[in-house]
């Protein structure tokens, strides 16, 4: 199936798109008929085999090494995503950061870190897309259900830093709406990746925390990146969305 808008096959950028919930998403996207660029900094084994897997469902993929902590670097991976793959319909502002601990223990460098990759990168890149996507769009991050409830101490940071995601939501949502683009956040609650394992040290109090009793995949979340990404969610915009398995409830 190809997905299009106007007849056109859409397309996407999805940061950190080589591991845990970007590759669910890049590789959910994909199968719904949209051509994929995803960032990586590091791993590029991982990267490369997320390619081949979106190329295998007859998408194109490519790959970009971008460290989201590099102010030049985000904008020029919008850049060449939307050059590569001809247009640019849909951000996944995913690529993210936690540096935990009590306050004390948190540096300057901690801060200036968290913040480049889980907010100046987020801004940069909306920023950057937003030029560039002539047939309206859908700009969705993802931030952190920590954000609007604290999970435990040691997550000063990565909260502060995941909330701004929220003020930056909802008056983009109507700057970009008159153009028919939608601006989303998603909130997920503990979900099994490699920065947050199901059987990791923390994870039973977060399994606790939720209605569930369970983290959550990444399939999970990236089914909801990709129904707010399509086109039957023309009308969600400016909104959270949580997916947490009932740590709000
Ligand atoms: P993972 O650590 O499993 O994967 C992170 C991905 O982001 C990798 O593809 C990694 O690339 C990439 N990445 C990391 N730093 C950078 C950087 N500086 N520049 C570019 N790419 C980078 O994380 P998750 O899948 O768990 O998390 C994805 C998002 O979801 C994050 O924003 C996280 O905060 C958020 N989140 C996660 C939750 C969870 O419980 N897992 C819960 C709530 C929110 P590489 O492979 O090269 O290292």
């Amino acid at each position: 199936m190809t997905s299009t808008i106007t007849g056109t096959t859409r397309t996407a950028l999805v940061t950190g798109g080589s591991r845990g919930i970007g590759a669910a998403t890049a590789l959910r996207l994909a199968r719904e008929g949209v051509d994929v660029a995803l960032t990586y900094v590091q791993d590029e084994a991982a990267a490369h085999e997320v390619v081949a897997r979106i190329r295998s469902y007859g998408r194109r993929g490519i790959a970009l090494r971008v460290d989201s902590a590099d102010p030049e670097a985000v904008p020029a991976a919008v850049a060449d995503a939307a050059q590569a793959l001809g247009r640019l319909d849909i951000l996944v502002n995913n690529a993210g950061i936690g540096v935990l601990g009590p306050i004390g223990t948190l540096t300057p460098a901690d801060v200036d870190r968290v913040l480049a990759v889980n907010v100046r990168a987020v801004f940069l890149a909306c920023r950057a897309a937003a030029g560039l996507m002539e047939h309206g769009g859908r700009i969705v991050s993802i931030g952190t259900a920590l954000s609007r409830h604290a999970g435990g101490p040691g997550s000063t940071l990565y909260a502060m830093s995941k909330s701004a995601l929220a003020g930056l939501t909802k008056p983009l949502a109507r700057e970009l709406g008159p153009r028919g683009i939608t601006v989303n956040l998603v909130q997920p609650g503990p979900v099994d990746t490699d920065l947050n394992p199901a059987d990791g040290p923390f994870a039973s109090g977060q399994r606790a925390a939720t209605a569930l009793d369970r983290f959550g995949t990444t399939d999970e979340v990236a089914s909801l990146v990709a129904y707010l990404a399509g086109e039957e969610a023309a009308y969600i915009t400016g909104t959270e969305v949580v997916v947490d398995g009932g740590h709000a409830a």
